[in-house]
């Protein structure tokens, strides 16, 4: 093999696998690709953290104040859960009993949870 050919399939090899780290180095990450891929985040404390308390924020949805948080009263209110919310997990249906919620970055919430910033995913049954 010719020096020159050899250089060039080093050079090759090299420019490849740098591209491949920079390609990861450089890839965009969000919370939610990271819980999809079991990463482990805290859970939301509805007792100690200002934004679970300010949006009235229960792991236990059935828990809620309904006189305080009249948005969860009657029928309708009784069907809402952070399950079927479209700020749960990126808009994306789970089955997992927790998953991040865009409210609370790097954290969880129950997927039995609720707040009052519920709005209804319209891809959740
Ligand atoms: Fe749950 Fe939705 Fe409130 Fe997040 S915004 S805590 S997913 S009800």
């Amino acid at each position: 093999m010719s020096n020159t050919r050899r250089d060039f399939l080093k050079f090759s090899t090299l420019t490849v696998a740098g591209a491949a780290f920079l390609g990861k180095a450089i890839a965009p990450s969000t919370v939610f690709a990271q819980a999809a891929k079991g990463a482990k985040l805290p859970m939301v404390d509805e007792k100690a953290d200002p934004t679970a308390k300010a949006l009235g924020y229960h792991a236990d949805a059935t828990k809620v104040d309904t006189k305080k948080w009249a948005k969860r009263a009657g029928a309708e209110g009784a069907k809402q859960f952070c399950s079927n919310c479209l700020l749960l997990n990126g808009a994306k249906v789970t089955t997992e009993a927790a998953a991040p919620c865009s409210l609370f970055p790097n954290k969880m919430v129950a997927s039995k949870g609720w707040c009052n910033s519920w709005v209804k995913n319209p891809a959740a049954k």
